[in-house]
């Protein structure tokens, strides 16, 4: 069994304690790799490393377009070897091959999007009222970046945050999830080999309240990019503060899947049922609300239950299993707790509610999908995140009902639409609270359009042109033309 090291400085290291921390494969239920549990020393090596190589490296001497072509490099790695990255990824967390194959097709593009943008971040050229003077602005990298990221797409949110963070000419230290790090770690060996300088791209894995706690406090890293639970975010939000640090947090949702009766139902129908049980719930844009109109609700459940009852559970590796294994063995506790609130709570259960047995489910976590009836926007499981595979529906007569109810939770991630109506297509989606709002689709992610939550979901937004923003600094020249000095010297223009 592979024990993994830390990717520190450009080169592979054992971590200050020479501990190791188990990657547990959830499907099989058994250990598969090691990876170092890194501590508060890693984490000063790889800062010093990462602020070295920002400021005296080859990188710092790149031309932008030579960074983009090193970036271009990369992610022709990721496609050569998509597969093996792909296998990593499910070994350590569960998702099926087919999602993440498809998942890391979008990561490479990812990296060339940004490789092609590293040479065209401009400033701006700014006319002023004072005569004499011109002005401009330059953007600059912001700085040492750390990357904090969550076990359900490891590679994706390590595309998402460096690439944009290196076409700004950042360099980062990466924190993958304890329970997911070894892609994160393989993928590090691509970014040497596709000649990042040492230093630019760092990897120290362990837990997070080590390496994580110590990467938010270090007061040589300048922004913070954290995609994780709204409790953590909070945390490395107010710890970040005292230091100034720049954050991004990419957190939970509670999201709306809003179905009105003029909708296609049976398109409907499929996208509540990816949008809830696809990665066995386990997404931050989970549509865990499935807000229906009354006047379809009876057709419309029918539709669901009959398409949520063909789900199979099963390998993640089997082209035929459409719902994996739940990630970890506390997530798998937690969504069964939810079960036991929901119930508690008075919701009608239509579907599942338990854990699931069977053949080819013996070794791991499988929970149901489970789909409640009779929920009231105040009920817990209306309420809190649940990340798993648990359905909520939940009534509404008209569209300022539904309005309301979408926007009634702590969370403001996403929101599904289904309607054929153009107008109220538009109105909704001026009237949700949310970051993103996906009409007549669900699950429509993609690297080019921003990606954020409003409320407790976050603050800040990945993906697109936006995202580069996010590394940069804006710095304003002024200079005077005049060659001789200004009648009274104390009195400045
Ligand atoms: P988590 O908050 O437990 O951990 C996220 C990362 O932060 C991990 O790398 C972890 O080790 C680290 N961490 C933990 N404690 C820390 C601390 N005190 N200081 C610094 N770092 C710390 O989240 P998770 O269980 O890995 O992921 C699930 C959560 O992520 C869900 O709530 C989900 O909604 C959210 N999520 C959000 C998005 C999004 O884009 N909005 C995407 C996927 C997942």
């Amino acid at each position: 069994m592979k024990e993994h090291q830390l990717y520190i400085g450009g080169e592979w290291v054992d971590p200050e304690g020479g501990d190791h921390l188990d990657s547990v494969d959830p499907y099989r239920g058994e250990v598969w790799a090691r990876i170092a549990r890194g501590g508060v020393k890693d984490v000063a090596r790889a800062v010093d490393a990462a602020r070295q190589a920002l400021t005296s490296s080859p990188w710092a001497d790149m031309s932008a377009s030579q960074r983009g072509g090193v970036m271009r490099r990369l992610a022709d790695l990721v496609v050569e070897h998509l597969d093996r990255l792909a296998e990593i990824e499910v070994r350590d967390n569960g998702k099926l091959l087919a999602e993440v194959r498809g998942q890391l097709r979008s990561v490479a593009e990812c990296w060339y999007y940004y490789a092609g943008l590293a040479d065209k971040i401009e400033g701006a050229s700014i006319p002023l009222e004072k005569p004499d003077m011109v002005a401009f602005t330059n953007r600059e990298p912001i700085g040492v970046v750390a990357a904090l990221t969550a076990w359900n797409s490891p590679l994706w949110f390590t595309a998402v945050k460096c690439a944009p963070a290196l076409a700004a000419g950042c360099t980062v230290v990466v924190k993958p999830s304890e329970f997911a790090s070894v892609s994160t770690l393989e993928f590090a060996a691509l970014a040497e080999q596709a000649g990042l300088p040492a230093g630019v791209f760092n990897v120290v894995t362990g837990l997070g309240l080590e390496v994580g706690s110590a990467l938010v406090e270090h007061p040589d890293v300048a922004k913070v990019t954290f995609t994780g639970s709204d409790v953590t975010g909070m945390r490395v939000y107010e710890t970040a503060a005292r230091t100034m640090k720049r954050v991004s947090l990419e957190l939970g949702g509670k999201s709306p899947n809003i179905v009105f009766d003029d909708a296609d139902l049976d398109l409907a129908a499929t996208g509540a049922v990816s949008g809830i049980f696809g990665a066995a719930g386990q997404m931050c844009a989970a549509g865990s609300r499935l807000l229906v109109q009354r006047s379809v609700k009876k057709e419309f459940t029918e539709k669901l239950l009959e398409l949520a009852r063909g789900v199979r559970l099963g390998d993640p590796m089997d082209a035929a299993t459409n719902v994996g294994p739940i990630a970890t063995p506390p997530q798998f506790e937690k969504v069964l707790h939810y079960i036991d609130v929901a119930e508690a709570d008075g919701a009608r259960r239509l579907l599942g509610g338990r854990a699931a047995t069977g053949p080819g489910l013996t070794g791991g976590q499988f929970v149901e999908p489970t789909i409640y009836d009779g929920v009231t926007n105040d009920m817990r499981i209306a309420q809190e995140e649940v990340f798993g595979p648990i359905l909520s529906i939940i009534e509404f007569d008209d569209e300022e009902e539904a309005v309301r109810l979408g926007n009634d939770v702590a969370y403001g991630l996403v929101a599904g639409v289904w309607t054929t109506s153009i107008g109220r297509a538009m109105r909704m989606s001026k009237a949700l609270k949310v970051g993103t709002v996906w009409v007549n689709t669900y699950r429509a992610y993609s690297y080019m359009v921003p990606f954020g939550g409003t409320k407790r979901s976050g603050l800040g937004r990945e993906h697109g042109i936006e995202a580069v923003h996010e590394y940069l600094e804006t710095k304003s020249v002024v200079i005077s033309t005049r060659d001789d000095a200004p009648a009274n010297a104390f009195v400045m223009r």
